[in-house]
C-alpha cells in the first residue's frame, strides 16, 4: 500500500473514498491506533427495513456511517464480522418504565419509605438488568424525588440505558401514585408543577389523568383531572419544550387527554366497571391525529397474576389491543417494568412477542420497538436507527428477528455508546 500525506491508497482507497475517512496518524505520517470500530453481519436492520449484508462503522460513541454496497472496511478499522446469520438492529426503546421501583410484591412499600440511596441501588441495578436484554433507551415515567435523573447524572452511559425522565407524575391530593410526591391540583399548582419539571431537567411530564390499580383507594375508572387542568399541563410542558404522557385507563378520560393534545397515552385500556369496551370514535381520532399509543405489555412467566383491576379484564383487554393494533395507530410498547414481580426490568422481549401475538407483524413489532419509540420518547434520529450520526446503540442477534421475535433474547453483543457490554 503506498501512503501518501492524508491519503489512504491501494486496497482501501476506495473504502477512504466511500466513507470520507482518514486514518489518524502521528505527525511523522505513521497511522496511529484507530478508534473506528466496524461491525459486520449478513443481515442490518436498520430500524426502517431489512437491508440485507452490511457494517456499521463507530466512532467516538456515534454511527459514522452505515454500508450495503460491499465496499471493504477501511483497514485502519477494528473489524468485527458477527457472520451470516447474525442480524445488526438498534438497541431497544422501552416506553415506559419504573426505575427506582424493585419488581418485588412490596414495590409500593419500597419506593415510599426506603432511603434515597437504596432506592437509587435499585435503580441501577434495573437499568443495567434492561441494558442487558438490548433495552438502550428507557422512559422512565414515574420516579420518586427525581432519583431516575441522578441515576442519569451519576452512572456512566456505558452501564445504563439512555434515560429519559418525567421525575414523580403529576397526581391529584391523595391520587394514583400520590407517594412517589407529585401532588398537585389548581392551576398555579399546576404550572409550578411543570415548571419544576423543566428545571430540574426532566424531558416528559407524566400526569395521572384518572386513577390506578398499584394505589390502594385508587379506581382506575375514575378521573383525576379535568379537561381544563390537562390543556393547561399540556401547553405549558410544550412551551417549555417538554413531551407529556399522560397515564389513562377510562374512556371518557382518553377522551379528555386527546382534546388536551398529550404526546403519548399510557395504558388505553378502555377499562369499563365490568370489563373493557373500545370506542371506535376516540380511537379514529387517535389514528387521524398520529397520537402514540402506548400499550403496556410484557410479562415474566410464572409469576403472580397482574393487579386485580387487569387480571379481571384480560380477555376484554386483548379484545381492545387487537382492535388498536389492527387500526394502524401509532403504537409504542412500554412494560411498566417494576412494579411488580410479573414485571422485572429485564421484561422487555416478552413484550415485543405478545405483540406480534396481538397480530401485529414482526417487522411492524421490530419499528415499534426503534424508530417509533424513539420518536415517540423525543430521540428521533439519535435512537431507534442505524444511519450515520446516530448514536451507536446497535445489538448483534444470532438469528433473524423477523422469522421469529424469540431472536431477541439470542443477543450476541450489545453495544452502547459505542462500547461492548461486557458478558455479552
Ligand atoms: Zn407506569
Amino acid at each position: 500500500m503506498i501512503v501518501l500525506p492524508g491519503r489512504v491508497v491501494g486496497a482501501s482507497a476506495a473504502a477512504a473514498a466511500l466513507f470520507g475517512h482518514d486514518p489518524p496518524r502521528t505527525p511523522q505520517g505513521h497511522m496511529m491506533q484507530s478508534a473506528l470500530q466496524v461491525l459486520k453481519a449478513g443481515q442490518v436492520f436498520d430500524g426502517v427495513q431489512a437491508r440485507g449484508p452490511g457494517m456499521v462503522m463507530i466512532e467516538n460513541g456515534l454511527l459514522r456511517d452505515v454500508d450495503f454496497t460491499g465496499a471493504a472496511p477501511p483497514e485502519y478499522a477494528t473489524v468485527t464480522d458477527f457472520g451470516a446469520d447474525a442480524w445488526l438492529l438498534p438497541g431497544l426503546v422501552d416506553a415506559h418504565v419504573h426505575l427506582c421501583w424493585d419488581a418485588s410484591m412490596d414495590a409500593v412499600d419500597h419506593v415510599t419509605n426506603d432511603d434515597p440511596g437504596t432506592i437509587l441501588d435499585t435503580a441501577r441495578t434495573a437499568a443495567a438488568a434492561a441494558l442487558r436484554t438490548g433495552v438502550t433507551t428507557v422512559r422512565d415515567l414515574g420516579d420518586r424525588d427525581y432519583l431516575a435523573l441522578a441515576l442519569r447524572d451519576q452512572v456512566p452511559p456505558t452501564q445504563r440505558p439512555e434515560i429519559v425522565a418525567s421525575g414523580p407524575p403529576i397526581t391529584t391530593l391523595g391520587g394514583h401514585c400520590h407517594f412517589l410526591g407529585g401532588e398537585a391540583e389548581g392551576s398555579d399548582a399546576l404550572l409550578a408543577a411543570v415548571r419544576e419539571r423543566a428545571e430540574r431537567g426532566c424531558d416528559v411530564v407524566k400526569v395521572m389523568a384518572g386513577g390506578g390499580s398499584m394505589t390502594p383507594g385508587s379506581n382506575p375508572l375514575h378521573q383525576q383531572y379535568g379537561s381544563a387542568d390537562l390543556r393547561l399541563i399540556v401547553e405549558e410542558a410544550h412551551r417549555l419544550g417538554l413531551t407529556t404522557a399522560a397515564h389513562v385507563h377510562a374512556a371518557d378520560t382518553i377522551g379528555d387527554v386527546i382534546d388536551a393534545g398529550f404526546d403519548t397515552i399510557e395504558h388505553f385500556t378502555f377499562m369499563t366497571p365490568d370489563g373493557a369496551g373500545l370506542r371506535d370514535d376516540l380511537l379514529d381520532r387517535v389514528v387521524k391525529q398520529r397520537i402514540f399509543v402506548s400499550l403496556t405489555l410484557g410479562e415474566a412467566p410464572g409469576t403472580p397474576t397482574p393487579p386485580p383491576a387487569i387480571a379481571a379484564r384480560i380477555e376484554a383487554l386483548i379484545g381492545v389491543f387487537t382492535k388498536v393494533i389492527a387500526s394502524g395507530a401509532r403504537i409504542v410498547v412500554g412494560t411498566d417494568s417494576g412494579i411488580g414481580p410479573s414485571k422485572p426490568h429485564d421484561v422487555f422481549p416478552s413484550a415485543l412477542v405478545q405483540l406480534a401475538e396481538l397480530g401485529m407483524p414482526t417487522f411492524d413489532v421490530l419499528r415499534s420497538a426503534t424508530t417509533e419509540g424513539a420518536e415517540a420518547v423525543g430521540l428521533a434520529g439519535r435512537k431507534g436507527v442505524l444511519r450515520p450520526g446516530a448514536d451507536a446503540d446497535v445489538l448483534v442477534l444470532g438469528s433473524s428477528p423477523v422469522a421469529d421475535l424469540s431472536a431477541l433474547t439470542d443477543l450476541r453483543a450489545v453495544y452502547r455508546a459505542g462500547h461492548r457490554l461486557p458478558g455479552n
